[in-house]
């Protein structure tokens, strides 16, 4: 990953920050924190809830990590927050202890997810540092427990200095749930390092087939492609009952079950083969090489089911020069408009996803102009460069408050 320098502006190079995040898996709000946490390796550090992978791409980057783990809190999930808070007390406090003694080390306290935020925040007494939450979720009653909600909104309204959001969308979903305004809600869009996509040059018909082959994909096939991790909201059903609409296509589903939901991908395989379609889609897993993935695609299909939050797997797509189809709603609508630079359909509607595909399979000049688009303007408005520069500016000013 090619890392710009911090801006030589407001006094952000003597800055010193602490990252919190709770995952040790790779979701895209880990892969917005790994290019920023690089930025600051020589003057950060990264607290992590759990061990994973994530800490390995971290610390590949020069950056210092520190897991700090409790078994009771790892086990909170969402929607069954009112009785694991309880059993997760005693785990909370020492967490809690824990971030707040590390975070008097640094200028500022980063939170980079919900369990972040609670463990990060209750410390301010005894931290007393300034407290910026980067934001990656839509807030709403479909997505969070009522619990849940209340803690955030108490967080939000007396423990955080600064919330940046991934989108719009997730601004204005946490301004509803806080009424807090709008405006005092900074948006910073995540960030693609597009020079990635760069290095495969252009590809030709055989190119692309060396591709597939090194993949071990199909070589001579119309081939859609589903990045993201295996989720019921991330519809990959969708995607599978859309293909049983389409003929010689086949689909690539990359991506894995991050947080345990393997019933979810076990149906997936049941559904394949109960609409006759299992030869046509193929599993792959989590994947490290997304670009060379998304490069050996013919289309990249997003089938999220509720508002995605941003969708950072949209402008990966787009970076790849790649046409993208993506669910309307949410943060896609900031990065796609409806055939301009992608095509928009609406949520869980396999046959418009269907007729989608049909369309930009038929008309490879209208698919070839969108993936253009597409391309120029991940790398205008969603560049590393932009989002770290963004970022820094939004440290520096949360330092100062
Ligand atoms: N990703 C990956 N390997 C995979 C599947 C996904 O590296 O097999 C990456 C993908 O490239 C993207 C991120 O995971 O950068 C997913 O981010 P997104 O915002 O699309 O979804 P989220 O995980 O935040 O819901």
């Amino acid at each position: 990953m090619n890392l710009p320098q911090p801006a030589e502006n407001a006094g952000t190079q003597a800055l010193t920050v602490l990252f919190v995040d709770q995952s040790g898996q790779l979701g895209g709000a880990e892969f917005a924190l790994l290019s920023l946490a690089g930025l600051y390796a020589s003057r950060g550090k990264v607290v992590l809830l759990s061990e994973g992978p994530f800490r390995t791409r971290l610390e590949a980057l020069g950056v210092h990590v520190q897991v700090i783990g409790s078994k009771h809190v790892s086990n909170i999930h969402r929607q069954s927050m009112r009785f694991g808070w309880l059993r997760a007390l005693p785990g909370i406090a020492s967490q809690v202890r824990a971030i707040a003694a590390e975070a008097k080390r640094f200028d500022v306290l980063f939170l980079n997810t919900q369990k972040a935020l609670v463990l990060g925040a209750l410390g301010k007494p005894f931290h007393r540092r300034p407290v910026i939450w980067y934001l990656h979720d839509i807030m709403s009653a479909q997505h969070f427990g009522f619990v849940q909600r209340v803690i955030v909104k108490w967080m939000v309204r007396h423990m955080v200095d600064r919330v940046v959001a991934n989108s719009h969308a997730s601004a204005q979903a946490l301004a509803a749930l806080t009424g807090c305004a709008t405006d005092t809600l900074a948006v910073v869009h995540n960030g693609i390092d597009t020079s990635i996509f760069d290095s495969f040059g252009t590809l030709d018909a055989g190119d692309i087939a060396a591709l597939r082959r090194r993949l071990g994909l199909p070589e001579h096939v119309w081939l859609a492609g589903l990045f993201g991790r295996i989720a019921p909201w991330k519809g990959q059903h969708v995607a599978i009952a859309a293909l049983a609409r389409l003929h010689d296509v086949h689909l690539v589903l990359v991506g894995d079950a991050l947080y345990g939901e393997h019933a979810y991908a076990q149906e997936l395989h049941s559904l394949a083969q109960r609409l006759g379609v299992t030869e046509r889609v193929h599993f792959v897993g989590f994947r490290d090489d997304v670009p060379a993935w998304m490069k050996a695609m013919d289309v990249i299909v997003h089938t999220s089911t509720e508002p995605e939050p941003f969708g950072r797997v949209i402008v990966e797509g787009m970076a790849a020069t790649k046409p993208v189809i993506a669910t309307a709603a949410g943060g896609v609508t900031e990065i796609i408009r409806h055939r301009h630079n992608g095509w928009l359909v609406q949520l869980g509607d396999e046959k418009e996803l269907a007729d989608a595909v049909s369309t930009l399979r038929a008309s490879p000049d209208l698919a070839q102009r969108l993936a253009d688009q597409g391309r120029a303007d991940a790398q205008r408005d969603f560049s590393l460069d932009g989002f770290l520069r963004k970022m820094t500016q939004e440290i520096a000013n949360t330092a100062r408050q």
